[in-house]
């Protein structure tokens, strides 16, 4: 799937609506250290729905707000929206473009958008992970991810392949539904606990009714 922007206002070192865009073939991003390239990786993940801050390099999730820097003052809001290419239809929505928006307000607040209508992470994950777009999926290959991807365990290295193969979806489909019927089951004993428990008195209102239309 290929994107074809990446904008960010407000997202670490990128207080100004700063947008880049990736025209088919290599796109190469060169810089000093410490200009934010990486940032800019992370943005990706961070759209895509990366919950950890450790992996952003921060220690609490609004550390990926601008912060302030030189005369800037801090910032009350991070965005960042990736504008994917869907015009040979492989995510199924009707759009040919999808622009996946996340927010994230200092109050804690965060959204996630599509085509700038709210949705949540879930449904989100759903569509992108069907064709192999999520934080922490082969489509972001960081630094050293290679290397790490060489000498991991083959059950380490069985996570990728699920997610190539499109199996993790469904193995998140069935946990998330195992716990729903665990839920269910729950709810369901309690019910039966209540109706043994009203048992006796639906006894003694049936024979209460019973007497009262023999008096009747
Ligand atoms: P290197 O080549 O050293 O890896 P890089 O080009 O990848 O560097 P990054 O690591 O992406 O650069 O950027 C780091 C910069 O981002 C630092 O200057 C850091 O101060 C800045 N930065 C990170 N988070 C924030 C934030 N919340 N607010 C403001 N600046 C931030």
């Amino acid at each position: 799937m290929h994107l074809k922007q990446l904008e960010l206002v407000g997202f670490k070192s990128f207080p100004q609506r700063t947008r880049l865009r990736f025209e088919p073939g290599i796109t190469a991003i060169v810089g000093p250290n410490g200009s934010g390239k990486s940032n800019l990786a992370e943005a990706l993940r961070w759209a895509l729905g990366e919950q950890s801050a450790r992996t952003l390099r921060g220690r609490r999730a609004e550390d990926v707000i601008f912060a302030g820097g030189g005369a800037r003052r801090p910032l009350g809001m991070a965005e960042v929206s990736l504008l994917l290419d869907n015009s040979d239809g492989r995510v199924p929505l009707p759009y040919a473009e999808l622009v996946v928006t996340r927010r994230l307000y200092r109050s804690g607040e965060s959204e996630y958008l599509l085509n700038g209508a709210r949705v949540r992470l879930r449904d989100l994950h759903d569509w992108l992970l069907g064709v192999g777009l999520g934080p922490d999926s082969y489509c972001v290959v960081g630094q050293g991810t290679v290397e790490q991807l060489i000498l991991q365990r083959p059950e380490e290295r069985r996570v990728l392949i699920e997610d190539a193969a499109d199996v993790r979806r469904h193995t998140q489909r069935l946990a998330e539904t195992e716990q729903k019927l665990a839920a269910t089951a729950g709810n369901l004993q309690r019910a039966r606990d209540l109706a043994t428990a009203l048992a006796p008195e639906v006894e003694r209102l049936r024979a209460a009714a019973a007497r009262a239309e023999q008096r009747a």
